[in-house]
């Protein structure tokens, strides 16, 4: 799968080349968790019939700013005019809700779903795509995973892409609440969809 070749021009960059400017901005470990993802992300595309170089790309760039300093992030809340609330938030929220601005710019990639699927990657959302839910899952069951549950989420996600949202949000859920951890809106959202069944407003 390493020598997917790009071809719809969604970047000026060849997959190679992505590989470089992805692996030269965050440390050894996470390098290998984004190859993970990127790998999980190309499988559920094909299993699924979406786009696999979109799924690459959103794989590899999911977790790209994960990284820079939060004086990054706020100076990017203020550059880009994004809401002031996101400066109450920290890296876990800001890395794919402000880091899509980032990219959006530093990688000139213009392609909105696979933006917008990097922005909601951590969160959820009450409607998500087909390539919103593979990223989404995909980070959670890569190969580099291993924590109580991670077994059943990938066998739920060879089953139904809406099951392992549903699984993976009630799990994150708990933990969240289990850490007293604030919950971000969207992240409540995606339980009130996807695990709860609840109609859009
Ligand atoms: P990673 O970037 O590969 O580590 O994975 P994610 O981007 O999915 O998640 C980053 C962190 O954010 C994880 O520790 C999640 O548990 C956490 N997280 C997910 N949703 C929320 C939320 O609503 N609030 C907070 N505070 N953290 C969250
Ligand atoms: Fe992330
Ligand atoms: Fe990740």
């Amino acid at each position: 799968m390493n020598n997917l070749e790009y071809q719809l021009n969604l970047l000026p960059y060849t997959r190679a080349e992505l590989v470089n400017l992805v692996k030269n901005q965050v440390s050894e470990k996470r390098f290998k968790h984004i190859l993970g993802v990127e790998q999980a992300a190309i499988m559920l595309a094909e299993q699924y019939g979406e786009c696999t170089e979109r799924a690459s790309i959103a794989g590899l760039l999911h977790d790209y700013c994960k990284e820079l300093p939060d004086s990054d992030f706020i100076a990017a809340i203020e550059k880009y005019h994004l809401d002031g609330n996101l400066k109450t938030w920290n890296n876990n929220i800001w890395h794919g809700m402000v880091g899509v601005y980032i990219i959006r710019e530093q990688l000139a990639l213009k392609d909105e779903t696979i933006l917008h699927a990097i922005e909601i990657h951590t969160t959820g959302a009450a409607q998500m795509s087909a390539l919103d839910k593979i990223l989404y899952v995909a980070d959670y069951i890569e190969l580099g995973r291993d924590f109580p549950g991670v077994q059943s989420a990938r066998e739920i996600a060879e089953k139904s892409l809406d099951d392992a949202v549903a699984f993976e949000t009630a799990h994150t859920l708990s933990y969240l609440i289990e850490q007293r951890l604030a919950i971000y809106p969207l992240t409540i959202a995606t339980y009130n969809r996807y695990c709860a069944g609840k109609k859009q407003e």
